[in-house]
C-alpha cells in the first residue's frame, strides 16, 4: 500500500476509535448517507428517524432492495434526490466488487470504515487492508487486493 494511503488508513482508524460518530453524524456532515451492507434497512431507517425527531430535524428516507439511504430534507427537487440515491447505490456496489475482489483471494468478509469519499477495510483473518476513494478519481490500494490471504 502506498505510503500517503497507509496514512489515511491510519488516520480513519483513529478518527474511529476516538469519534464513533455513526451514520447518522454522517448524514447531518454530508447530507446523505446510506445503510452500511448487512445492516436491516427498516431498523436502520428507524434509528435514523428517531434520532432525527429528537433533534427536530427533517430527514427522508427510502428504501431499496437490502439498502437504505437517508438525507436531509433541504427540499431537495425530486430528480436531485434520485440522482443521490443512484450515486450512493452505484458507490454500494463499487464497494462490493473490492470486497468480491478480496475475497476471490481468500480474504474474509469485512465492514467498511467510511469518511466521506474514502472506505478502509481489513481481512479479519490476516490483517491486510484495503483503501478506497471513491468519487472522481478513484483509488483502490491495498495488499487484500493484491495478495492470497495466507
Ligand atoms: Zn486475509
Amino acid at each position: 500500500m502506498l505510503v500517503p494511503h497507509e496514512e489515511r488508513f491510519a488516520r480513519i482508524v483513529s478518527d474511529y476509535l476516538e469519534r464513533p460518530a455513526g451514520d447518522y453524524a454522517e448524514l447531518l456532515h454530508r447530507g446523505h448517507v446510506s445503510s452500511p451492507e448487512g445492516e436491516d434497512p427498516e431498523a436502520w431507517r428507524r434509528q435514523i428517524r428517531r434520532q432525527a425527531r429528537q433533534d427536530k430535524i427533517r430527514v427522508v428516507t427510502r428504501r431499496d432492495g437490502p439498502r437504505a439511504f437517508a438525507m436531509l430534507n433541504r427540499s431537495v427537487p425530486d430528480e436531485r434526490l434520485d440522482e443521490l440515491l443512484h450515486h450512493e447505490l452505484r458507490r454500494g456496489l463499487e464497494l462490493e466488487q473490492l470486497a468480491q475482489g478480496a475475497s476471490e483471494l481468500g480474504h474474509q468478509s469485512f465492514g467498511w470504515l467510511r469518511s466521506d469519499d474514502e472506505y478502509i477495510s481489513a481481512c479479519s483473518r490476516c490483517g491486510a487492508r484495503i483503501y478506497a476513494r471513491l468519487g472522481v478519481q478513484p483509488v483502490k490500494d491495498g495488499e487484500a487486493l493484491t495478495d492470497p490471504c495466507p
